[in-house]
């Protein structure tokens, strides 16, 4: 599949890449229909997101079909439209307990889509 990948301040590329698979119990894979570009995505590209990481694909505001779930994904199936939060998260530690999902402290958590896992600016 064909992505948009950051590969360091300023230059992004349009590239091949694997299809996603499932790595946690709790993932998702969705067949990305529409995605928008944020101005967080030019952050990126200005360089004032030091926790970006290069070689992920960006984009983090997508919707989608959904292809595949993990063992523990309960609320969607295959086949669902869904919108993707930016956000991951846990649900389980301090901040996620309180509705500051943001704040995740899980490694994964936070704004990670798009910035520390491949995003939806791909298929
Ligand atoms: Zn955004
Ligand atoms: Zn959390």
């Amino acid at each position: 599949m064909l992505g948009y990948v950051y590969r360091g301040k300023g230059d992004f590329a349009l590239e091949e890449r694997e299809k996603p698979v499932i790595r946690d119990p709790k993932d998702a894979i969705v067949k990305v229909s529409l995605a928008s570009i944020c101005t967080s995505d030019l952050h990126i590209k200005h360089g004032s997101v030091p926790r970006a990481v290069p070689g992920i694909i960006v984009g983090h505001e997508m919707v989608g079909i959904v292809e595949e779930t993990g063992s523990q994904v309960c609320r969607v199936k295959a086949g669902d439209r869904v919108t993707v939060n930016v956000e991951t998260w846990c649900g389980e530690c301090f901040f996620c307990q309180h509705g500051y999902v943001n704040n995740c402290t899980d490694p994964q958590g936070g704004w990670a889509l798009g910035c520390r896992i491949d995003g939806g600016q791909a298929e």
